[in-house]
């Protein structure tokens, strides 16, 4: 059983529709240590979230179902969950849409083509003593 090391890999939720993106982040985060789950849709990282308790979430804006607005604003609005970061994916079409993105409670944001070094060092800051 490798539970012990497992067990210490933070848990990272990845919500994003587009493959590619999400290929990308997937491999790049677990090549940083981190142990990856993933969602589709808004709506199914909602359920995902409550079963796996992530230490962080990486949520694309646009989603099929529930777009990440609303899907990050459920995870918060529990208070239990405030703590956990939620970093938002935003589209090149987004530019400047950033300060919207900070003061609709995101603790962070990656603008796509996503930057891997960025990537890398964000998830760092937001998950720094844990
Ligand atoms: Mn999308």
């Amino acid at each position: 059983m490798n539970g012990v090391y497992m067990a210490d890999k933070l848990k990272i939720l990845v919500v994003e529709d587009n493959v590619m993106n999400k290929i990308l982040v997937k491999e790049v985060l677990t090549l940083n240590g981190y142990e990856i789950i993933e969602a589709k849709t808004g709506t199914e990282a909602l359920k995902v979230f409550v079963t796996v308790r992530p230490d962080l979430v990486l949520m694309d804006i646009q989603l099929p179902e529930m777009d990440g607005v609303t899907a990050m604003r459920v995870i918060k609005s529990d208070k239990k969950n405030k703590k956990i970061p939620v970093i938002a994916l935003t589209a090149s079409a987004m530019k400047g849409e950033e300060e919207k993105i900070l003061n609709a409670g995101f603790d962070g944001y990656i603008a796509k083509p996503i930057d891997t070094k960025k990537l890398v060092e964000l998830v760092g800051t937001c998950l720094k003593g844990k």
